[in-house]
């Protein structure tokens, strides 16, 4: 007999005789249900596909680790930020979002840029994009923004028509949309872009004292990106771009780096500010808010089993740590419910247990029992239950958020902001692009807008106009349209324009 810890087996251990051919009622069969190998392999073959995720199913990740470089005490008590040179291990996943698992790499889309980290305190997960801002700023229109950014429903094809009729309806959009379509939309590989946090958090000290902050992570490699036609081809010439470069650089030994900076802003300042800290359709300026680099994280180790480290990582921003917490930003506090809700649907509710979920550096003593593929002891012997006086884990005080004010009426309150939602898209576009930047966009946005209804783009050139006149002028000369009517559409209210380019 061949060594038994090199034998194939069964699922249960049992060892396999023959993993060729099936038992057959003679040469030519047929088969007989007895070969218990075949049907179990059979079987769990049919189910290898779990659901994908509904967004960001498409992805690549990696481990590697986070170092502290600026004391940041004074702000959050956060035990992995303690000490300048403190080390935690991290793993990352990126992602494009509105495509499907095989989708190509380099199509225009925001990328996640998901970090979650070891820390000793239980696992922190910063969850964000390579954009600074969102496209909607309320969680109850985040399902219908996806629906329109996937495929129509009769046809199922993307459809320019659904895209842009709710772009061009969600004028809070034009921020984000303005990033999208510039080259920044088709980032050249994952090492290559920045991520940010969009939302603000709250960071606390070891006072109770509480700052907002906004994180972002500047990518040591530079920003590259591909030009639109270059983004186009490399669909067809090799769709697994990003994937491929990210794990040719790391098993390379190029380790990819990210230096790590936030922006903090003060209770006070956060009450008189010139517009709402918490709208993610907003940046907070620079000249305002300073980033200041904090640490520095590096990609090291590509995972071993794509499955088991990169499908099945599940992160949430709802995963903090002590002093880190919530802002009352509205689309983030819809996705603290959303995430761990999508990894109960997709991967089932003890999740939280597989090894790349699990907590590594800190133990974990939940009250939560039983669930599909419970795998580890389910709590012994222990009690299942709070309070108990056997001496089972309790709650500990010092662990306490520290309380913020809120007051108001419940209602269910429209932000309609007006013009202020187009300042930060005009800057981007008159003050911090590059003349090859605004050529890129302009062609860009028409190249995809030529597939819409004309009075769809008529109705989202007027935003772009709104936002900057050259740059609606020059969208419209693209599209054919009459830049007077554009401006005459841009002059009116939000309200007044959707009547003027009604169906
Ligand atoms: P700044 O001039 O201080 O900052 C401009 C920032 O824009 C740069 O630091 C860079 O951010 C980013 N940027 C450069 N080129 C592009 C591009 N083609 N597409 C998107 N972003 C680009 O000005 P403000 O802080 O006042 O911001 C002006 C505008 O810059 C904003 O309205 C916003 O659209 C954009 N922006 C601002 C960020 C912020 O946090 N303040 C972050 C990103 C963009 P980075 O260093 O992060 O690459």
């Amino acid at each position: 007999m061949a060594d038994r810890s090199k034998t194939l087996t069964t699922g249960f251990g049992m060892p396999v005789d023959n993993d060729l051919n099936s038992v057959t009622a003679g040469p030519k069969g047929p088969v007989l249900v007895q070969d218990v190998h075949l049907i179990e392999k059979l079987a769990h073959f049919d189910r290898e596909r779990i659901p994908e995720r509904v967004v960001h199913a498409k992805g690549a990740g990696a481990h590697g680790w986070f170092e502290v470089t600026r004391d940041v005490t004074a702000y959050t008590r956060a035990k992995f930020l303690s000490k300048v040179g403190k080390k935690t291990d991290v793993f990352v996943r990126f992602s494009t979002v509105g495509g499907e698992r095989g989708s190509a790499d380099s199509e225009r889309d925001p990328r996640g840029f998901a970090v979650k980290f070891y820390t000793e305190e239980g696992n922190y997960d910063m969850v964000g994009n390579n954009t600074p801002v969102f496209f909607i700023r309320d969680p109850l229109k985040f399902p219908d923004f996806i629906h329109t950014q996937k495929r129509n429903p009769a046809s199922n094809l993307k459809d320019p028509d659904m895209f842009w009729d709710f772009l061009s309806l969600t004028p809070e959009s034009i921020h984000q949309v303005t990033i999208l379509f510039s080259d920044r939309g088709t980032p050249r590989s994952y090492r290559n872009m920045n991520g940010y946090s969009s939302h603000t958090y709250m960071w606390y000290n070891a006072k109770g004292e509480h700052s907002w902050i906004k994180y972002h992570f500047k990518t040591e490699q530079g920003i590259e990106n591909f030009a639109g036609p270059e983004a186009e081809r490399m669909r067809g010439v090799d769709p697994d771009v990003a994937t491929r470069d990210l794990h040719a650089a790391i098993a390379a030994g190029k380790h990819p780096a990210w230096r790590v900076e936030v922006q903090i802003m003060t209770p006070e300042q956060a009450k008189t500010y010139r517009f709402d800290p918490f709208d993610i359709t907003k940046v907070w300026p620079h000249a305002d808010f300073p980033p200041v680099a904090i640490g520095r994280m590096v990609l090291d180790r590509n995972p071993e089993n794509y499955f088991a480290e990169v499908e099945q990582a599940a992160f949430s921003p709802g995963n903090f740590v002590l002093g880190i917490g919530p802002s009352p930003d509205k689309m983030l506090q819809g996705r603290l419910f959303s995430y761990h809700d999508t990894h109960r649907h997709r991967l089932g509710p003890n999740y939280h247990l597989l090894p790349i979920n699990a907590p590594k550096a800190a133990p974990m003593a939940s009250y939560q029992r039983d669930g599909a593929m419970r795998f580890d002891g389910n709590g012994g012997g222990g009690p299942n239950y709070w309070p108990n006086s056997f001496g089972a884990p309790a709650p500990d005080p010092a662990y306490a958020v520290p309380s913020i004010e809120v007051s108001g009426t419940a209602a269910r309150h429209a932000i309609t902001l007006g013009d202020v939602d187009f300042v930060q898209a005009g800057a981007l576009f008159r003050k911090v692009m590059t003349d090859t930047d605004r050529e890129h966009i302009v062609a860009n946005i028409v190249g995809n807008l030529k597939g819409a209804q004309r009075r769809l783009q008529l109705r989202q050139t007027a935003l772009f106009y709104k936002a900057d006149a050259e740059y609606g002028g020059r969208v419209a000369m693209g599209l054919g349209l009459d830049v007077n009517e554009v401006k005459k559409l841009a002059a009116m209210s939000q309200e007044d324009r959707v009547k003027a380019t009604a169906a």
